[in-house]
């Protein structure tokens, strides 16, 4: 897992987040290729990834952005450009108002949504494809709450409640059941929508098969899902396929750098606190939950010396777990965590007044650029 680092740690202000345009553009060949081997288009899902300062090179292989608000629709259409894809749970009369301006293909969640916004959707200016996100119903998640075909799923319409008489002005169809994992996954899921929905299909002008594929994992079978996709298109009459990553695009590009502030503590392993925190800025490891890699460590006691990883903030369950080291841990260290791209960045927030780490960029030819650092205003403009 562990690479060679091509930054040096102690050169940053940190907290930082450093993104690598060269790992970017790495999970981009793959992602290239699958478009050209299936005639795919591939949009990046913004809720996963929305560093905008990378844009200029994804754009030059995805096809535009798939946004959950308002906010990412805009942030799409000014710095991505391309297509520009919303779905959301549900839309206020006001996203709506907004959405209209922004985007090319509008998803929704219901057809009373539907119903209720077809006439303004229809009639406005710029020409928006819509579609009705299903629910095929086959669940394929281990975790429930990364599962939108879970029991008592909000998320998509069901067969049972498919509406055929309502389907005037719908362009499409779109399922969204993955969540990090593989193709062989994604047969299941699209076996349940073709069976569930296939009669719809004829009359569809594309069908987007969501996100969660982790195409950009070394174990990912892609040979399996460029066929499931060339299949399935042959089998439609040439219907344009989209997938809307976000993971992959960013999974192993980036890093979270942390400094050892302080060494205390007397029951168990000693405790190093850092100037970052888990709740802060990396929630998924108290959510998902999961553990993050950190180059040069182990697991607890499997090298010489043992620490318990801890944030700055006061909640007790601000811990990001036990890792060993070769030689001790001592104040000013600097720890690197690694895959902080995608979910991480986009979660941040400024529990405690903890400040957002600073977010540095390293471009083709390897140089460092600092793109943004956080200060007090940026703590105090979100509360009043
Ligand atoms: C979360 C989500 C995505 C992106 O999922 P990844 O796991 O980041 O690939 C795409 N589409 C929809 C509708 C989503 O909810």
């Amino acid at each position: 897992m562990t690479r060679p680092l091509n930054f040096d740690p102690y050169a940053l202000k940190t907290p930082a987040f450093v993104v690598d345009e060269r790992l970017i553009a790495k999970n981009l060949a793959r992602l290239g290729e699958i478009k050209e081997r299936t005639g795919c288009r591939i949009l990046l899902a913004l809720k996963g990834f929305s560093m905008f300062s990378t844009f200029r090179l994804i754009r030059k292989t995805l096809d535009g952005t798939c946004a959950s608000s308002v906010h990412e629709a805009r942030l799409g259409r000014e710095t991505f450009g391309g297509e520009v894809h919303a779905f959301a749970a549900a839309f206020s009369p006001e996203d709506m108002e907004n959405f209209l301006g922004l985007c090319d293909h509008l998803v929704f969640n219901s057809f009373s949504l539907w119903e209720k916004f077809r006439p303004m959707t229809l009639s406005a200016p710029r020409k928006i494809s819509c579609g009705i996100r299903v629910n095929p119903e086959r669940s394929v998640g281990k975790v429930a709450i990364y599962d939108p075909c879970a029991p008592g799923s909000r998320l998509g319409v069901r067969r049972r409640d498919f509406r055929p008489d309502l389907l005037g002005g719908i362009e499409g169809l779109h399922f969204h059941a993955l969540c990090e994992q593989n193709s062989h996954e994604l047969a299941l899921v699209l076996e349940a929508f073709v069976t569930n929905f296939g009669e719809f299909i004829p009359s569809m002008h594309w069908i987007n098969f969501g996100g969660g594929h982790h195409i950009t994992r070394d174990d990912y079978d892609m040979d399996r899902l460029c066929q499931l996709i060339l299949d399935f298109r042959k089998e439609f009459r040439g219907i344009p396929v989209y997938l809307e990553p976000g993971e992959a695009i960013a999974l192993n590009t980036g890093f979270l750098v942390a400094e050892v502030l302080d060494i205390t503590g007397s029951e168990g392993w000693p405790h190093a606190i850092l100037n970052t925190s888990a709740t802060c800025h990396m929630p998924d490891v108290l959510e998902m939950p999961y553990r993050p890699d950190i180059i040069g460590s182990g697991d607890e006691g499997e090298k010489a010396h043992t620490y318990q990883l801890g944030g700055l903030s006061c909640l007790a369950g601000d811990r990001i777990g036990s890792y060993s080291f070769d030689t001790p841990l001592t104040v000013g260290d600097r720890l690197v965590f690694t895959d902080m791209a995608h979910y991480s960045m986009v979660k941040t927030n400024t529990f405690n007044g903890i400040p957002l780490p600073s977010i540095y960029r390293i471009d083709m030819e390897g140089r460092l650029h600092l793109e943004r650092e956080f200060e007090y205003q940026d703590f105090k403009t979100r509360l009043g």
